[in-house]
C-alpha cells in the first residue's frame, strides 16, 4: 500500500513556494498573513503556531492577533477591518471556531474580510479554493493519482472542507458521491468508489467494512484522542484490505501538512494578484 505522506510532498513543494515569497519581497511587497484568534483554545493555538512556523520557514511574515475570549463583535470586526485595510497585510484569517458567544454572528464577522484578502476562501467571493481542498488536490498530484473517469466518494459536506473537496473531484473529472450523517448505507457508497475522501471528524468511521483492495483513501479528519491525533479511518483495519495497489493518507502527516502549505500558496496567489507591477 502506498502511503500518501503529506510531509514528504510538502517538503518537495516548499521550494517553489519559498521562491514566490522571495520574488514578492524582492519587488518590495513582502507577503504577510494576519491571523486573528479569539480566546486561547489550545487546539486553535496549536494550529496558529503551525501556520506561524511554516510561514516563517517559507519566507512570509505571520502576525498573530490574540483577542480575549470576551471581546465584543464590534471590536472584533473593527480589528479585522483595520488589518484588511492595511496594505502591508496580504491575507487575513479569522481562526475558527469562534467562542460560543460569537458563534451565531460568525457569518457577519467573517464578512469583514474582503475577497482580496480572504486567504481561507471563506467568503466564496474570490478565485481561491479553500486550503484543505487545495491541499488534497496537491497530495493526489504529488503521488500521481488522477481522478478523471474515477468514482470518488466524499464523506462530509461542510462549506469549508467537504463541499470544496467534492467540487475539486468533479472539476478533475470524477463522478462524485457526497455522503453525510444522513447517508443510509455508507459502506455501500464507499465500496463503489475508486477514491474515498473522508472529512467527518468521526474517528474510525471508515473501517474494514468500507474499503476494498486497490482503493485510494484520503483521510482529512482530525480528532484528539488523549494526547494523540487520529483521523476518520481505522488505518490498522483498512490498510491490509487496501493491499499493494491501494493508497492511504496517514493522520497525522497526511492532509494536515498539505493544508498549511496550500494556505500559504493561497496567500502567494493573493499577494501576486494584489501587486501587479
Ligand atoms: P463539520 O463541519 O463538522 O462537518 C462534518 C461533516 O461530516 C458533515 O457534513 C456531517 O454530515 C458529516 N458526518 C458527520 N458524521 C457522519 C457520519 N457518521 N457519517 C457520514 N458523515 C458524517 O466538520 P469540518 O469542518 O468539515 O471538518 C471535518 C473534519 O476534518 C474534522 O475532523 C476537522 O478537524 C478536519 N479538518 C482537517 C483539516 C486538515 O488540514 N487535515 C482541515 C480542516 C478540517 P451532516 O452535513 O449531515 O451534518
Amino acid at each position: 500500500m502506498k502511503i500518501l505522506d503529506g510531509r514528504i510532498a510538502r517538503a518537495s513543494l516548499m521550494k517553489g513556494l519559498a521562491a514566490r515569497f522571495a520574488a514578492l519581497a524582492a519587488r518590495g511587497a513582502p507577503a504577510s498573513l494576519a491571523i486573528v484568534q479569539v480566546g486561547a483554545r489550545p487546539d486553535s493555538t496549536a494550529y496558529v503556531n503551525a501556520k506561524k512556523r511554516f510561514g516563517t520557514e517559507a519566507g512570509a511574515a505571520v502576525k498573530h492577533i490574540l483577542l480575549p475570549e470576551g471581546v465584543g463583535e464590534a471590536e472584533l470586526v473593527a480589528e479585522i477591518r483595520a488589518l484588511d485595510a492595511d496594505p502591508a497585510v496580504g491575507g487575513v484569517i479569522v481562526q475558527l471556531p469562534l467562542p460560543d458567544g460569537l458563534k451565531s454572528r460568525q457569518a457577519a464577522i467573517l464578512a469583514a474580510v474582503s475577497p482580496a484578502k480572504d486567504v481561507d476562501a471563506i467568503t466564496g467571493a474570490n478565485e481561491l479554493r479553500p486550503a484543505t481542498a487545495r491541499g488534497v488536490g496537491e497530495l493526489l498530484d504529488f503521488y500521481g493519482i488522477g481522478l478523471a473517469g474515477k468514482k470518488a466518494c466524499v464523506i462530509g459536506r461542510s462549506a469549508l472542507v467537504g463541499a470544496p473537496t467534492a467540487e475539486l473531484c468533479r472539476e478533475r473529472g470524477a463522478s462524485v458521491t457526497v455522503c453525510h450523517s444522513k447517508t443510509a448505507d455508507l459502506a455501500k457508497e464507499t465500496a463503489a468508489a475508486d477514491v474515498i475522501i473522508v472529512a467527518a471528524g468521526k474517528p474510525g468511521l471508515v473501517g474494514a467494512a468500507h474499503v476494498r483492495p486497490g482503493q485510494t483513501v484520503v483521510d482529512i479528519g482530525i480528532s484528539r484522542e488523549g494526547d494523540a491525533l487520529v483521523g476518520d479511518v481505522d488505518a490498522a483495519a483498512a490498510a491490509p484490505i487496501l493491499g499493494p495497489d491501494g493508497a492511504l493518507s496517514p493522520v497525522p502527516g497526511g492532509v494536515g501538512p498539505m493544508t498549511v502549505l496550500a494556505l500559504f500558496e493561497n496567500l502567494a496567489d493573493l499577494c501576486e494578484n494584489n501587486h501587479h507591477e
